[in-house]
């Protein structure tokens, strides 16, 4: 069954396009301070090989936004300026041609400066994401509602994308993210029935890599599930390199993006005479770069190894002493040395690029 999604209005956020017929674009942030450049930049240029296609990028003062013309003219990927309480750091980074800004109303609260911001984003014809966060929902809001319910969110959001209409600027993105999975589906379900902007999804604060892994995957499969969501991130205190990662791991498990390699591993057992998981993730990172979608089985031993290696579009079953490996469905090496099985394996699967 394929997963049929809303068509949202499209808008171009660098040279991406999101929303409407477009794929599901992945997301993920900066974790290195805006001051330091260098540091700044190799984890820009590990997230782009790893497949990431838009990247947040946290401003918290007008000059950390001298970062953007240099992370721009070193690396290809649109930078969206995370931006809170001050309005002269979202010009700031608009002249400094950023690519899109992330606000979030809740951290600005005030009427006259989310317009401004609105007008500039206009006239530097820069889009603009509204992030509504359940952590930072306004005063009056909240007091409606007694917490930050969905419907407090739907309202922020709805009041903000009012204003921004005012002004005649409707290059906008919406999140809606809370750290509680069901509301935030609830919020996100709401918003879409009512509006056709494209949304970002994710779970925010998701936690530590597996409850954060966890959480996302429930929140974000059940959005995609019911044709909710233009761009992702799966929120970790990780990483940002796996967050790209577990991204396309979900795509693929809903078969809504298939990109890059597919990994069929066994959970290993006694009879398993090999380190699979040091293998299994070594491969995984030495292969993250790759763009074309194949399906590669690594397993333990001969017991499942040989059928699901026959069934991918490469595998390698582990025996005793050495390992087989199979392309689209025939052994094409026998008797490989178990230490370089891994090596072999990625010769075959170049072979098919
Ligand atoms: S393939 Fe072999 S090693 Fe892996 S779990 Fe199955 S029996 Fe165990």
């Amino acid at each position: 069954m394929a997963f049929q999604r809303k068509k949202t209005k499209e808008i171009k956020v660098g040279g991406v396009s999101i929303g409407g017929e477009n794929p599901i674009i992945v997301q993920s942030m900066l974790k290195t301070s805006p001051e330091n450049f260098e540091g700044s930049l190799k984890q820009l240029m590990e997230l782009k090989k790893a497949g990431c296609e838009l990247v947040r990028i946290a401003l918290p003062t007008e000059e950390s936004c001298n970062i953007i013309p240099f992370l721009k003219r070193e690396v290809n990927i649109p930078l969206i300026g995370d931006i809170h309480f001050n309005t002269r750091i979202a010009f700031k980074a608009m002249e400094m041609g950023v690519d899109c800004i992330r606000i979030n109303p809740g951290t600005i609260n005030n009427v006259r400066k989310v317009k401004e911001i609105a007008e500039k984003a206009k006239q530097t014809n820069t889009p603009v994401r509204i992030g509504i966060n359940s952590g930072s929902i306004e005063r009056r809001i909240l007091k409606k509602y007694g917490r930050a319910t969905p419907e407090a969110m739907v309202e922020s959001a709805m009041y903000y994308v009012k204003l921004f209409e005012d002004v005649g600027w409707t290059e906008i993105k919406v999140s809606l993210k809370g750290s509680n999975v069901l509301d935030t589906i609830e919020a996100y379900r709401k918003f879409a029935s009512m509006t056709n902007y494209p949304l970002h999804i994710g779970i925010t604060e998701a936690g530590p890599f597996f409850s954060g892994l966890a959480r996302s995957a429930v929140g974000i499969g059940i959005l995609l599930y019911e044709g909710i969501g233009d761009t992702l991130r799966v929120s970790l205190t990780a990483d940002p390199v796996h967050e790209v990662l577990a991204a396309y791991h979900i795509l693929r498990s809903t078969g809504l993006r298939k990109r890059g390699i597919d990994i069929i591993s066994c959970p290993t057992c006694g009879r398993c005479k090999v380190n699979l998981k040091e293998i299994v993730e070594e491969f995984e990172i030495e292969t993250m770069s790759i763009e074309k979608y194949l399906k590669v089985a690594i397993m333990g031993c001969e017991v499942n190894g040989p059928g699901e290696a026959k069934d991918a579009d490469i595998g390698v079953a582990y025996g005793q002493k050495t390992a087989l490996i199979f392309s689209r469905g025939v052994v094409t090496k026998k008797g490989i040395p178990k230490d370089m099985a891994k090596d072999v394996l990625k010769e075959e699967l170049y072979k098919l690029l």
